[in-house]
Order: C-alpha cells, then sequence, then structure tokens
C-alpha cells in the first residue's frame, strides 16, 4: 500500500517515500521533496518493559508493541500554503 502524500509544505512539489530501512532495532523512515530535497526521517520503534526476572535481575522485555513516529504523518501535517 502506498500510502498518500500531500505536496512539499516549503515549495509544494511532489513528496515520495526516499527511504525504507528494517533494523533489528527500529524501523527507519524518511520522506522527501523531489524537487527540494526537504526531508523528514521517522524512528518507529518498538516499546519494552523493565521487569526483575527470578534472579533478582532487571531484564528488558518486547512487548511486540511500537513507539509510533511515521514520518508520512509528520510530512501531511505540514501544510503547504499557495498564497502566504
Ligand atoms: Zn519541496
Amino acid at each position: 500500500m502506498t500510502p498518500m502524500l500531500k505536496p512539499c509544505p516549503f515549495c509544494g512539489g511532489k513528496a515520495r517515500i526516499t527511504e525504507v530501512k528494517l533494523l533489528p532495532e527500529a524501523e527507519i523512515m524518511a520522506v522527501g521533496c523531489i524537487r527540494c530535497q526537504a526531508e523528514i526521517k521517522s524512528a518507529r520503534q518498538p516499546v519494552q518493559v523493565q521487569r526483575l526476572n527470578i534472579c533478582g535481575e532487571w531484564e528488558y522485555i518486547s512487548t511486540g508493541l511500537y513507539m509510533e513516529d511515521n514520518a508520512v504523518e509528520r510530512w501531511n501535517r505540514r501544510d503547504y500554503h499557495e498564497n502566504p
């Protein structure tokens, strides 16, 4: 699925997803303008919780949830005004 991207908030140019990286600790995504190179990057990071294990040590447990930081949403939240 290709997300809908608003025009560039700086120049009104066409936007596209410029980078998608799946790292073990995060998903990196970038949205950029093809005309002026404006870019927004985001990292979607897994949420971990800390708990004491039976040995009395703190350990991190993955919750399977993600902290949402979505470059597409942030890009679309910036509005481009044709006539400021
Ligand atoms: Zn632009």
